[in-house]
C-alpha cells in the first residue's frame, strides 16, 4: 500500500475530552465541537468515540454536518449549528431535529415562522464581530425571545488562547450584562475560555481543538499521527539536485527517500525548508520542493532504510508543523486531506 496513512487515536481524543471536562466543575456540562468533519478526523468516528463518553451536547457550524451526526448518533444527543437558521435549513433542521444558534432577529423571525415550538438557542456577539446578535438587537427583542424558551445562550471570545489579553475579560463582562437573571443556560468557552478558569465556564462549554490534541490546550494528548510510505530511495552526488525547481543542491553524496504524500494531503508546500520527518527518532530533514504527491526526504544519516516515515506523531505535532507553516493546528488538522488512509484506533 503506497498512500500514507492517517492514524487516529480515539482513546487520547477521549482522555482530551475528559480532561477538559474535568477543569469545570460537575455543573457544567461539557459539549463538543466537532464542525468541518470532527476538524478533518472523520466526523463518525468522532462523534461515536465522544459520545460513547459521555458527550450530549455537540456543536456543527453548518446544518449539513449537523444532519450528519444525527445520522451516526441517533436521536438521543443534541446537535446545536452555530450558522443558525439559514434559508433552505428549516427542513433538515426541524426533520432531524437540529437546534439553531440564532444569530439575527431575521433568523429569530424565519425560525418561529417556519417551525415554532421548535428549540432554538441564541447567539449573542460581545465584539468579536462575527456571529451572533449585536447587544443593542438583543436588548430590544430579548423578552419575546425569553418567552420562547431558548435553550441556550451563547457568544464567542475573539482572544482566549492570550490569557492575558484585555479582550477577555471585555467579552466576559459584557456576556454576563447580557444573560444575568435570565434563567436560560449560557455558554461562552470554547477550548482557550475553558483553561481561562471557572469564571468562563457558565453552564455549557464547547472544546475543538483541545480534543484533538491541539494549543491552546497544552497537556493535550496528541491525536494524530501522519506515516508516509517510502516508495523509492536513491543516491545522488554532489551537484545533483531534488525536486521541481532545482531549489535543493546536495553539497555532497546524500542518500534520498522519496516518500508518498504531499500538498494533496495537506502537506503545505511551504513546511518543506523548516520540517523534517522522522525516523523513529532521528529527524530527516524535507530536501526539495513538496510535490502533490510525493516529497524527498534526506536520509543519508540512517543505518537502514525506513519502510516509511513519520511526519505527525509523538516526535513532532500539529503546532510544531503549523509553526514552520506560518499557521495554527486547526488549518493543518482541517487540510488533511482526502486521499490519505484513515485508521482508528479505539477507545
Ligand atoms: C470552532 C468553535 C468552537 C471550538 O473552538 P476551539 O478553539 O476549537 O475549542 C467553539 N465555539 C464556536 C462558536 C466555534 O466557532
Amino acid at each position: 500500500m503506497s498512500t500514507a496513512r492517517l492514524t487516529v487515536d480515539l482513546g487520547a481524543l477521549v482522555a482530551n475530552w475528559r480532561a477538559l471536562d474535568a477543569a469545570s466543575s460537575s455543573a457544567t456540562e461539557t459539549g463538543a465541537v466537532i464542525k468541518a468533519n470532527g476538524y478533518g478526523l472523520g466526523v463518525e468516528h468522532v462523534a461515536r468515540a465522544l459520545a460513547k463518553a459521555g458527550a450530549r451536547k455537540f456543536f456543527v457550524a453548518v446544518a449539513e454536518e449537523g444532519a450528519a451526526v444525527r445520522e451516526t448518533l441517533g436521536p438521543e444527543v443534541e446537535i446545536n449549528v452555530f450558522a443558525g437558521h439559514m434559508r433552505g435549513d428549516t427542513d433538515m433542521i426541524g426533520d432531524l431535529n437540529l437546534r439553531p444558534m440564532i444569530n439575527s432577529v431575521d433568523q429569530m423571525l424565519r425560525h418561529v415562522e417556519a417551525l415554532p415550538g421548535h428549540p432554538f438557542g441564541i447567539q449573542l456577539d460581545t465584539g468579536m464581530n462575527r456571529l451572533g446578535m449585536e447587544p443593542a438587537d438583543w436588548l430590544a427583542v430579548r423578552d419575546t425571545a425569553l418567552e420562547l424558551s431558548p435553550t441556550l445562550i451563547m457568544s464567542h471570545l475573539a482572544c482566549a488562547d492570550e490569557p492575558d489579553h484585555a479582550m477577555n475579560t471585555r467579552q466576559l463582562r459584557l456576556f454576563k450584562e447580557l444573560t444575568a437573571g435570565l434563567g436560560v443556560p449560557c455558554s461562552l468557552s470554547a477550548t482557550g475560555g475553558i483553561l481561562l478558569g471557572p469564571e468562563y465556564h457558565f453552564d455549557v462549554t464547547r472544546p475543538g481543538i483541545g480534543l484533538y490534541g491541539g494549543l491552546p490546550f497544552e497537556e493535550a494528548a496528541p491525536v494524530v499521527r501522519l506515516d508516509l510510505p517510502v516508495i523509492q530511495v536513491r543516491e545522488i552526488q554532489a551537484g545533483e539536485s531534488v525536486g521541481y525547481g532545482n531549489t535543493w543542491v546536495a553539497n555532497d553524496r546524500a542518500i534520498i527517500a522519496t516518500v508518498s504524500g504531499g500538498y494533496a494531503e495537506g502537506i503545505h508546500r511551504i513546511i518543506g525548508p523548516k520540517t523534517s520527518l522522522y525516523a523513529g527518532d532521528i529527524p530527516c530533514p524535507i530536501r526539495g520542493r513538496i510535490s502533490m504527491d510525493s516529497i524527498g526526504v534526506d536520509i543519508t544519516h540512517l543505518t537502514e532504510e525506513p519502510q516509511g516515515l513519520t511526519l505527525l506523531g509523538p516526535q513532532q505535532g500539529i503546532d510544531l508543523i503549523a509553526d514552520n507553516a506560518g499557521t495554527i493546528g486547526y488549518e493543518v488538522l482541517t487540510s488533511l486531506g482526502e486521499r490519505l488512509t484513515r485508521r482508528y484506533k479505539p477507545a
